[in-house]
């Protein structure tokens, strides 16, 4: 029970921007939510956790290979149920980002081996942001998923638009589907239906959810499950239930996070992501005066010491109070060429992004160690998971949403400093600007 210090939820997120999401939602609604950038030794997960309402694990696990993903999920499980909450969470993309090998089905057997649950439920609908699921089929928008632009994704092209088909391809456990019927019918007829499910020897059932009045019903339905699994939208309904039956205290003012230490120097925004709002948000940004410097990803790639250069610049741009933006950011034909260059050196586009968001980090690091900015933002998921390791910030407290899934974060790892991480494609044109102002 909240306010004894120990959590009500605890979850654990595929990818680190996804765990933000997550988290801003539930402080979005007052719960007091701290984000653990994967595990951190027993003594730290008994400091960071301490006296909060929900604890987030951001484990990476989306592009792993299945077994390690599972090994990686379910230690994340084990460590988050020491903690007693009511309810543990398994995160994962609304877009149900997963190749057929996994990596969602071995996260949820994860979670069901380590706390023994016969039963859960896969809720991967977000309708607030277009993803909904009628009858087992999954929508972006108003495209099938497999007609979607997922259909290209670099790691996990999504063309098998069926999620009851696709996500029993990936576990042994029995996978059905709570179709739209039941879900409309009310919370009542759905737990019905989760036990007729039950009795037919279904392990996991992927819901249809297609509208925000679904999500209602699904709320009060999962509200006194121990295990559930999905994209955020649980944490968009739990919270007022629990508050209603007495799990949670009435209480519930959005909560701020803290701002860090580093007063009267610069802001620092590091773009590794080349989606079209990170790239727009980019120009918005230097056509608003923030210092802009540009590495260039082939350098970053080639080179052991890539990008060093830079580090000079930003460090007097930072001490002289400006906004500076470190971006590698590219148009998709830079991307290619970036790639083709890094095939012929064997490498797989996964694998040159990786290394590129490493070399980032490293010389994100070279900054901040010397000079940490008032505030550090970072768009982009992968490079975002390099950076936060890098910098070992350990954990995130997290504060309410400066814009739908980015939240205001302050970390209490190695460096206390606020932190945004945005997911790539997220964003208003002039979020940077929001970002700053907020940090103020
Ligand atoms: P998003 O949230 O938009 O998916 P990510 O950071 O997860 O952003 O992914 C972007 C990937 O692209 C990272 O691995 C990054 O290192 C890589 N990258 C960035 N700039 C370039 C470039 N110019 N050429 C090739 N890859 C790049």
């Amino acid at each position: 029970m909240s306010g004894t210090g120990q959590p009500v939820f605890a979850a654990v997120a595929d990818d680190d921007t996804g765990a933000t999401d997550l988290a801003g939602m539930l402080a979005d609604q007052g719960l007091r939510t701290v984000l653990l950038i994967d595990l951190p030794a027993p003594a730290d997960y008994e400091r960071w956790t301490a006296a909060h309402d929900a604890v987030i694990a951001g484990v990476g696990t989306r592009a792993l290979a299945p077994r390690e993903a599972y090994e990686k999920t379910r230690a994340a499980v084990r460590m988050l149920r020491s903690g007693g909450p009511a309810a543990i969470g398994i995160k994962y993309c609304s877009t149900f980002d997963s190749t057929r090998e996994g990596n969602i089905g071995p996260s949820i057997d994860a979670a069901m081996d380590e706390t023994g649950e016969p039963f859960t439920i896969a809720l991967p609908a977000l309708p607030v942001n277009g993803r909904t699921t009628y009858m087992g089929y999954h929508f972006v928008h108003r495209q099938l998923l497999s007609e979607s632009p997922m259909r290209h994704h670099p790691l996990t092209p999504m063309t098998e638009p069926n999620l009851v088909r696709h996500l029993q391809a990936q576990t042994r456990r029995k996978v059905g589907l709570a179709a739209a019927p039941c879900v409309s019918a009310g919370p009542a007829a759905l737990e019905r239906e989760f036990g007729r499910l039950r009795a037919d020897g279904v392990a996991i059932a992927i819901l249809d959810c297609t509208s925000d009045r679904d999500l209602e019903t699904i709320g009060e339905a999962i509200a006194t499950m121990p295990l559930i699994t999905g994209s955020s939208a649980p944490a968009m309904k739990l919270p007022a239930v629990w508050r209603r039956r007495g799990v949670l205290p009435s209480a519930g003012e959005a909560i701020e996070a803290g701002t860090g230490e580093a007063d009267g120097c610069g802001f620092l925004i590091v773009a590794g992501s080349c989606s079209e709002a990170t790239r727009r948000q980019n120009s918005w940004a230097a056509a608003n005066g923030a210092e802009l410097h540009r590495l260039e990803a082939e350098e970053l790639l080639r080179f052991t010491g890539g990008g060093e250069a830079a580090i000079p610049a930003v460090l007097a741009g930072l001490r002289a109070g400006r906004t500076c933006l470190l971006s590698i950011s590219s148009d998709p034909e830079g991307v290619r060429r970036v790639q083709e260059k890094a095939a012929a050196a064997g490498l797989s586009p996964a694998a040159a992004g990786l290394k590129i968001a490493d070399r980032l980090a490293a010389v994100v690091r070279g900054i901040v160690e010397r000079q940490p900015p008032r505030g550090l933002l970072v768009a982009g998921g992968e490079t975002a998971s390099a950076i936060c390791r890098t910098l070992e910030l350990g954990a995130l407290e997290v504060g309410r949403n400066i814009e739908p899934g980015v939240p205001l974060c302050c970390s209490l790892g190695r460096f206390r400093t606020a932190v945004i991480l945005k997911s790539g494609n997220f964003g208003s044109e002039d979020f940077y600007r929001r970002a700053e102002r907020r940090v103020r």
